[in-house]
């Protein structure tokens, strides 16, 4: 059966908080508490997450600046500002700010999940974890951190190299700049000395998925000049998603 979704609820009013949680629990999701804006800003940011509640009024960050942050490397999760009623100006800021909807405090536990199943019926396909990437016969098994050079060799990805990788095979189609690959890879804000350190483990990431291939010229990363990185054209991305095949045109 399809597995639960993963809903983060990020306010620091213990009472309000629990019965959110408890609402979504007996609703089927599987609900991830936080009670301060730096502490929702981590756990919007694990893997998985399907959508986020996110209130304005938070201590240690604010709502407003949990989403621009969080907008930055994940900018289609779903988030659900919960304002304070009355505050128009609250809820015209995080829409603009990239909220998909908003609810105003305060709510029943009805009309908050009536909000919830909305706008996670209409929000954009979520990246489905890549399995395997294969050009020609070389293959990288992303759980096993491999790379299969046909039967004549393996190489290991080092942690780092495998996230990468996953992270432009998740996003194939579109370029992935090097401060997203940063926030999610190392969990760290932009800075020079990082964004080289991304280039290092690309440049590494190439050898080890070229050298010792049948066709050392396949394209795995593109460098797109100026913006980062994107998955090269001519590989075969399989998915944990019901149809597992796609190639990549
Ligand atoms: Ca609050």
């Amino acid at each position: 059966m399809s597995k639960k979704r993963i809903v983060v609820v990020v306010e620091d009013e213990d009472a309000i908080r629990r019965g959110i949680v408890d609402a979504l629990r007996i609703s089927g999701y599987e609900p991830i508490e936080a009670a301060d804006g730096v502490a929702g800003l981590g756990e919007a940011r694990r893997a998985g997450v399907d959508l986020v509640l996110l209130d304005l009024l938070l201590p240690k960050m604010d709502g407003f600046e949990v989403l621009g942050e969080l907008r930055v490397t994940h900018a289609s999760l779903p988030v659900i500002i919960l304002t304070a009623r009355g505050s128009e100006d609250d809820r015209v800021r995080g829409l603009r700010a990239g909220a998909d909807d908003y609810v105003v405090k305060p709510f029943s536990a009805r009309e908050l999940l009536a909000r919830v199943d909305a706008v996670l019926r209409r929000s954009p396909e979520r990246p489905t974890p890549v399995l395997r990437i294969s050009g020609g016969d070389t293959t990288v098994d992303c759980a096993r951190r491999e790379v299969c050079h046909g039967e004549r060799e393996r190489v290991a990805l080092s942690e780092m190299e495998a996230d990468i990788l996953q992270r432009l095979a998740s996003h194939a189609g579109r370029v992935v700049s090097r401060e997203e690959l940063l926030a999610c890879v190392w969990g760290l804000r932009d800075g020079g000395v990082e964004t080289r350190a991304i280039d290092m483990h690309i440049t590494r990431l190439r050898q080890k998925l070229t050298v010792g291939s049948s066709d050392p010229d396949m394209e795995w990363i593109v460098t797109v000049r100026g913006k980062g990185y994107m998955m090269g054209p001519n590989l075969t991305l399989v998915t944990d998603a019901p149809s597992t095949e796609r190639g990549m045109v």
